[in-house]
């Protein structure tokens, strides 16, 4: 009778999973078209179905729970991040003698003794450790992430494992993504099946950029604490450069530094409210986290997972957005693909710049400063008669040393024209994108 092969007594068969098996055993009018009822389904959940949950934070805790107790047996969870105080009062997975030790780990061993039969497996790394193989052995990939460039990443990867033939999509090649979103009391779920509906990259622009303020008020008309933190972080460090590095929002040292001098600077201006607290939330650009927030979405992006393991209802098409500023509200919609998307459309991307006199530099600031591309720190080759050249490469020091003189050359006197294609890497995916330089002036034609 031990049908699962997992252990699972004849009372849990009957009475633990009675609630599922009447969605998994019965038809309805909600069921995908392809639905058939049968005990196979609840099988598959508990028997073979592989999971990845990336991120073990608020919204990975909350996932991780919720789709043990839906049955799923088999999940992996991925997440580079170790546990802090701040963590402990919505990642109710962890508490304070865990501080400090891996996030995936700790919540993994949670999971597993709290909830018999479900074996999550932890990966205490970076998404990006991992290639294709690892990736595709998942049936459903969802996402609980507080970064833009993560998702980015995975994205481009679940869109490169795709296969086509003759143009048609391999539909066996695709691994749904669901993706869930929050900030504040604000939140949003969405199901992404590479290749067929919107991918992250097809709505980019729905992400708000980050809050900067301009540098003049910054530097001359500050009203706000933020601004005065602001000021100690952007202009005041680099001057005075306590420790001859970078900031890291992490050391207590430099938050205490920037907070000092940011109070300083705050009673010169007679503003109010500078704390720690808000330095630490400005210098790291942390959201204030809402528990409740991060249940709700997450609760919606499980049943989305498991809506799309067993066929028993259609799956949200494809974009569900949550706010409980006041009130509550919900509202779905379905975000469009785009045709000329950078990861999705199998089109060559279009890069539209002023003319040949226009500087490398300038193209990188399009790179990076465009909505169509958003990225953060692009390297670029291209293929100038037949020869690879690399023009710039920002993560490696010593040819970041040899192709910095090429940003403030004209794309002319570098040999690229209307038309000239370039390769681009950047940490925003883990393919190299081909984009097509399109010149806004054609080159001056010769009437005579
Ligand atoms: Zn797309």
């Amino acid at each position: 009778m031990d049908k699962m092969g997992l252990g699972d007594g004849l009372d849990n068969l009957q009475h633990r999973w009675r609630h599922l098996r009447k969605v998994l055993e019965r038809s309805g009018p909600f069921c995908h078209p392809d639905f058939e009822p049968s005990p196979d389904n609840l099988s598959f959940v508990m028997g073979s179905c592989k999971i990845l949950v990336i991120g073990a934070g608020g919204l990975g805790c909350e996932l991780l729970k919720d789709l043990a107790l839906m049955g799923f047996k088999q999940i992996h969870v991925i997440d580079m991040d170790t546990v802090e105080l701040s963590n402990l009062n919505r990642q109710f997975l962890f508490r304070r003698r865990d501080i400090g030790q891996s996030k995936a780990e700790v919540a993994a061993k949670f999971i597993n003794t709290r909830i018999p039969g479900c074996h999550v497996t932890p990966h205490f790394c970076k998404i990006q450790d991992f290639d294709e193989t690892f990736y595709s052995a998942f049936h459903i990939v969802v996402c609980g992430l507080d970064s833009v460039v993560a998702r980015r990443w995975i994205n481009g990867l679940l869109i490169s494992l795709l296969s086509y033939k003759d143009g048609v999509l391999d539909q066996s090649t695709v691994i749904p993504m669901v993706d869930g979103g929050t900030e504040g009391f604000k939140g949003n779920a969405r199901v992404i099946l590479p290749g067929i509906t919107a991918c992250i990259e097809c709505t980019l622009d729905l992400f708000p950029p980050q809050v900067t303020f301009p540098l003049c008020t910054i530097a001359n008309t500050p009203r706000l604490p933020e601004h005065c933190i602001e000021y100690v972080k952007v202009i005041q460090w680099s001057k005075e450069n306590p420790w001859d590095v970078p900031i890291d929002g992490d050391d207590p040292q430099h938050i205490n530094w920037i907070y000092e001098k940011s109070m300083e600077r705050a009673a010169q201006f007679g503003i109010q409210g500078t704390t720690y607290r808000l330095v630490q939330g400005v210098v790291k650009n942390i959201i204030p986290a809402v528990a409740s927030t991060n249940a709700v979405v997450a609760a919606a992006c499980a049943t989305e997972v498991f809506k799309l393991a067993t066929g028993c209802c259609a799956a949200l098409d494809n974009y569900m957005v949550f706010n409980d500023v006041d009130g509550m509200y919900t509202y779905t919609y379905q975000a469009e693909r785009k045709e000329d998307c950078l990861a999705c459309s199998q089109k060559p991307k279009a890069l539209e710049i002023s003319g040949p006199e226009a500087k490398l530099e300038d193209l990188i600031t399009i790179l990076c400063e465009s909505p169509k591309f958003q990225m953060k720190s692009p390297g670029l080759t291209t293929i100038i008669d037949g020869k690879n050249r690399t023009l710039y490469m920002p993560t490696v020091t010593s040819i970041e040393e040899k192709t910095r003189v090429n940003l403030t050359k004209s794309l002319g006197e570098l040999g690229l024209e209307d038309g000239s294609q370039l390769m681009v890497a950047d940490s925003t995916s883990p393919n190299t994108l081909l984009i097509v330089l399109k010149f806004a002036t054609p080159p001056d034609v010769d009437m005579t």
